[in-house]
């Protein structure tokens, strides 16, 4: 069990730990970490819980660290039915190549016991890769940056939060009709992790 002593880091601070080398290497010698952005949602089952061990997961990845944590959001399913989502972006620091993280993040989602019965099927745990550093990727596995993200104010709400400078103003303009509640500020993941 990895626990964040104290609280969670308010949005805007970085947390380093277990991995922090110089020039932002990662202190194995090993290549230098990309700072990557997750968007995370849950609409079945305690979907706090799952998004909290989700967190937890991230951290836990190989050569990849929590850095912080959005506040949590409730958002209308898209395009889906369903009850609601709880939403959050995560921004991780990791070693790990585009594709060995999806599938990382595939797992997690697995190991929640999610189920892919039909597109947009109400979900334990989805994760999306939304930004892995400044790459450009279109395989087809992994589309980077996530091609939905600027239509979906459940994405770009939390990421405004952690970044605002990357959001602008009139992309969440124009997602301002989409229903999305302010739930909880980031303690939510307050003690998912420990350092
Ligand atoms: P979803 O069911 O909405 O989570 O979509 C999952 C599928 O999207 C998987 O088959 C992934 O290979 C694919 N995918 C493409 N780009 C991304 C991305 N940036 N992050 C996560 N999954 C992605």
């Amino acid at each position: 069990m990895i626990r964040v002593p104290g609280s969670v880091r308010p949005v805007g601070s970085i947390i380093t730990s277990r991995m922090d080398g110089e020039d932002g290497e990662d202190g194995a010698g090993g290549a230098a970490l990309t700072p990557v952005f997750v968007g995370l949602g849950a609409n079945l089952g305690d979907r706090r819980a799952t998004l909290r061990a989700a967190v937890q997961a991230l951290h836990a990845l190989p050569r990849t660290q929590l850095v912080r944590v959005s506040p949590l959001y409730r958002s209308a399913p898209v395009d889906a039915g369903g009850p609601d989502y709880l939403n959050a972006v995560a921004e991780v620091a990791t070693g790990l190549a585009p594709q060995a993280l999806l599938e990382s993040l595939q797992a997690i989602e697995l190991a929640a016991g999610r189920e892919r019965p039909y597109r947009n099927a109400p979900r334990t745990l989805d994760l999306d890769i939304l930004w892995f550093g400044d790459q450009v990727i279109d395989t087809a596995d992994l589309v980077v940056p996530h091609p939905r993200m600027a239509e979906r104010a459940f994405v770009l709400r939390p990421l405004a939060d952690l970044v605002p400078d990357r959001v602008d103003a009139e992309r969440l303009q124009a997602v301002a009709s989409q229903g999305i509640e302010h739930q909880e500020g980031p303690a939510w993941a307050e003690g998912a992790v420990l350092r």
